[in-house]
């Protein structure tokens, strides 16, 4: 019997964000999954948050059923940002904010853009816990949160854009000095719900020393604690120490690509595939950060071409590409300059759909119940203004955010 309880427990959590009732959106093209050939003039009928059946012209809608006329519209499954930070207000303090600013910022940081999953890869500790606990009691209206908690930065190793303002906010530190510090954290933040861990294979601290890797046997201990799990290990590589690092531990998801190390030789973009890591690309932030630091045009140039060539290379011998954006860290939370970029270093848009709802589902082990349109899915969806065949920002025009079967977003008139 005991074994129940969670089963319960996630049942009930599951019917407080899921619409009841079935829904038909009608007219729309609908594309499955990013390498199906799209259902023209589709109807998609939902019942209690789960697809039932997507259909061509001919299917009778149920009379009880509420009909959404998207007509000339786009339908793709909802999409994964795996990279985020619910580190800025008001999601500090996430337990106790007002449910209504949480929900507001929520839907213009997140489900405008069409993202019913996102990633938290490091944020203070608890928030991210907290504020999905509020999310799936029906009290906040959001996106599925998945959250590594706390990150984990070597000794010596906060980075340089982070230390004033954790200092500012007197957070105990995320550096760990040796494996048993490193193991008892892990091991407290994933029993509490952490969903994998994060860790600075390579800290950015600047002045002489500049990156400033982890040592081996703690990443590797950190990673090791996530895997015991079945969870993913995130690394934030930086330069080629990190890189190395990350695959030497045993880590899943790259965080970054690495532009200032310049093109990857063919060699370690094989070696980084054949240890089955999956890579976020995270272009525009080059563009933001060497906005932001006055870099001069040509070298953001060149490390813009550098880690496209990365993502490029890195997908052509067949390494699975998450979408990821960075975003909390960075201001910029609309999507559109990513896609913008990750086209111009030669993805087409079926890969970067991937890379929005294929891939992380399957990454993330939730393969079974998100990534795709069919049948017995959860209902994920987003109503695109335009078709991504045709032209990739159409990505970015979202006239409504379905998860599990209710609208959380739609666009103002
Ligand atoms: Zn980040």
């Amino acid at each position: 019997m005991r074994t129940l309880v969670p089963l319960l427990v996630a049942a009930m959590a599951a019917s407080n964000i899921a619409h009841a009732g079935t829904l038909a959106f009608v007219g729309a093209k609908v594309y499955p999954a990013p390498d199906a050939a799209p259902v023209e003039h589709a109807t998609v009928l939902i019942r209690d948050g789960v697809i039932t059946a997507v259909v061509g012209r001919d299917l009778r809608v149920p009379k009880d059923a509420t009909v959404m006329n998207v007509d000339g519209k786009v339908i793709v499954a909802g999409f994964w940002n795996s990279h985020v930070h619910l580190l800025q207000p008001p999601y500090r303090g996430a337990a106790t904010q007002p449910a209504a600013a949480l929900s507001e910022a929520l839907e213009s940081n997140f489900t405008q853009w069409g993202f019913t999953t996102v990633f938290d890869i490091a944020s203070l500790p608890g928030d991210a816990l907290a504020l999905r606990a509020r999310i799936e009691r029906g009290e906040v209206t959001g996106p599925q949160i998945l959250t590594v908690d706390a990150p984990f930065f070597p000794e010596g190793g906060t980075p340089i854009y982070v230390h004033d303002l954790l200092e500012s906010l007197k957070v105990p530190t995320f550096e760990v000095k040796d494996v048993d510090e490193a193991v008892a954290r892990a091991t407290r933040q994933l029993d509490a719900g952490a969903d994998g861990v994060k860790l600075f294979a390579g800290a950015i601290v600047g002045g002489p020393i500049g990156v400033l890797p982890m040592k081996l046997p703690i990443a590797h201990a950190v990673v090791g604690e996530a895997h015991k799990r079945g969870k993913p290990a995130f690394a934030h590589p930086s330069n080629l120490a990190g890189l190395q690092i990350a695959i030497d531990s045993g880590v899943d998801v790259l965080a970054h690509t690495t532009p200032n190390i310049g093109p990857w030789p063919d060699a370690l973009t094989q070696s980084l595939v054949s240890h089955r890591m999956a890579l976020m690309p995270t272009l525009a932030l080059i563009e933001q950060e060497a906005g932001a630091d006055q870099l001069p045009e040509e070298l953001k140039a060149k490390m813009l071409a550098a880690a496209s060539q990365q993502l490029k290379s890195f997908a052509d011998a067949g390494g699975q590409v998450l979408f990821g954006t960075d975003c909390g860290y960075t201001a910029v939370y609309d999507p559109l300059l990513e896609y913008r970029y990750m086209a111009a270093a030669g993805l087409d848009w079926r890969a970067i759909l991937a890379s929005l709802t294929t891939a992380p589902s399957a990454r993330f082990g939730q393969a079974a119940r998100k990534g795709r349109i069919a049948a017995g899915l959860d209902a994920d969806l987003v109503v695109l203004q335009g078709d991504p065949a045709q032209d990739v920002t159409a990505l970015d025009r979202v006239e409504m955010t379905v998860r599990a079967g209710r609208v959380i977003h739609r666009a103002p008139r």
